[in-house]
């Protein structure tokens, strides 16, 4: 197994110690594993700023690496939040100051606002919510290129009481996954949809089959682990990649992409 979503206690929303969930991983016989700990710069909420500490983690990073060397692959990742404007000089610099082995590139805020707490979804109808959403991201990943993978490309599922029909924003999301194609970039199937029963995959089931329609091929799966919970799900996540025809599963490594034929994991 290849689980290349994760956090540890220097993710504000997490207390579980790097080396815990790194030996959970071992036990459980997951190959790879990518710490992706969350930068995500003017987060609105300030009971949660996503702030990190740098020099902190990457000298976890760096241990963590040596320490487990030969029971399991520990890939130096982080997970940065991508808001437009100044935020994204912010995003830039944190990209390039380590030597990552894989970024993950994620939403959690669209205009200025943190979708969790819903302030987002104030005041339109939920069509407008999508609509707004997409073209957000459009604005900002035309712009922002320093990441591998884009994480839960549909996140604003998770927010909503309802989801907008697909058609609503299909060409928005077409215009997305062509970009991300272009740019050699790739998305990630998140379990963490089938953790918490959420209303829709992640992506949804129409995003990844669009993604391969367009001629993506850069996939990676991801738990989204905040505790302990790694590499669940990942038998239903081959299984929509498959249906996709899909067929490798993107590892990395100083931020290249070497390709997992999904028929040997
Ligand atoms: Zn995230
Ligand atoms: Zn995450």
């Amino acid at each position: 197994m290849y689980d290349y979503h994760t956090h540890s206690s220097f993710s504000d929303d997490s207390r579980t110690p790097m080396n815990e969930m790194i030996e959970a991983a071992i036990k459980l016989g997951i190959k790879e594993m990518a710490i992706t700990d969350h930068y995500d710069p003017n987060y609105p909420d300030q009971e949660f700023p996503f702030e990190m500490d740098f020099a902190g983690y990457h000298k976890a990073l760096n241990e963590a690496k040596d320490t487990y060397q030969g029971r399991i692959k520990v890939v130096k990742g982080i997970e940065i939040g991508i808001q437009h404007g100044k935020i994204l000089d912010k995003c830039i610099k944190a990209a390039k100051s380590y030597d990552y082995d894989f970024i993950l590139g994620s939403f959690h805020c669209a205009e200025g606002m943190d979708l969790n707490s819903r302030a987002f979804f104030k005041d339109r109808s939920i069509e407008d919510s999508y609509i707004a959403f997409y073209t957000y991201m459009l604005d900002c990943l035309k712009v922002y290129k320093d990441y591998d993978v884009l994480g839960h490309i549909n996140v604003i599922d998770r927010y909503t009481d309802q989801i907008s029909p697909y058609p609503v924003y299909s060409e928005l999301v077409d215009e997305i996954l062509k970009l991300i194609i272009s740019d050699g970039k790739g998305i990630e199937i998140n379990t963490s949809s089938y953790r918490f029963g959420l209303k829709d995959t992640t992506p949804s089931k129409k995003i990844l089959q669009r993604y391969s329609e367009l001629g993506g091929e850069i996939i990676t799966i991801g738990s989204d682990s905040h505790k302990i919970p790694l590499g669940n799900y990942f038998d239903r996540a081959k299984d929509m990649m498959k249906s996709a025809g899909l067929k490798y599963l993107a590892t990395f490594n100083q931020r290249k992409i070497h390709f997992v034929p999904i028929d040997k994991l």
